[in-house]
């Protein structure tokens, strides 16, 4: 019994033909795929992970990689894994993912310092 054969998807592309190449586990599939896309621009990516209020979506996130691009200036994708932040439009590592999810966190007690502040108001201790 040989080990598990790693996954692999075909694609086709406007410049290189049908091409098979490696698939990421991660990788939420490439179900919508446009045979006019060139090589170079394949990107596998994971489902994105959403934060949402009310009606608006804040923030989104996913894992991404161009395996066939050739390496880019920092922060705009590429070959090496990184994860794709929207509304920032930048691929991060995981030193700027730490980095942004601390911010977040920050930003949090920002937001329930606020609250607090608006309920003392409110309540007419604080004018
Ligand atoms: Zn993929």
């Amino acid at each position: 019994m040989s080990a598990e054969q790693p996954s692999t998807v075909t694609l086709a592309t406007s410049d290189h033909g049908v091409v098979t190449l490696p698939e990421p586990s991660w990788c939420l599939g490439h179900a919508i795929h446009d045979p006019e896309t060139q090589y170079a621009d394949i990107i596998h990516s994971s489902p994105d992970i959403t934060l949402t209020f009310r009606h608006a979506t804040l923030m989104t996130a996913c894992l991404v990689q161009s395996p066939n691009a050739t390496p880019r200036a920092a922060g705009l994708g590429g070959p090496t894994p990184g994860v794709s932040v929207y509304p920032l439009g930048e691929s991060l590592d995981p030193v700027q993912m730490y980095d942004l999810a601390a911010r977040i966190d920050v930003y949090a007690d920002q937001l329930r310092d606020l609250a607090d502040q608006l309920t003392r108001i409110l309540g007419g201790v604080d004018r």
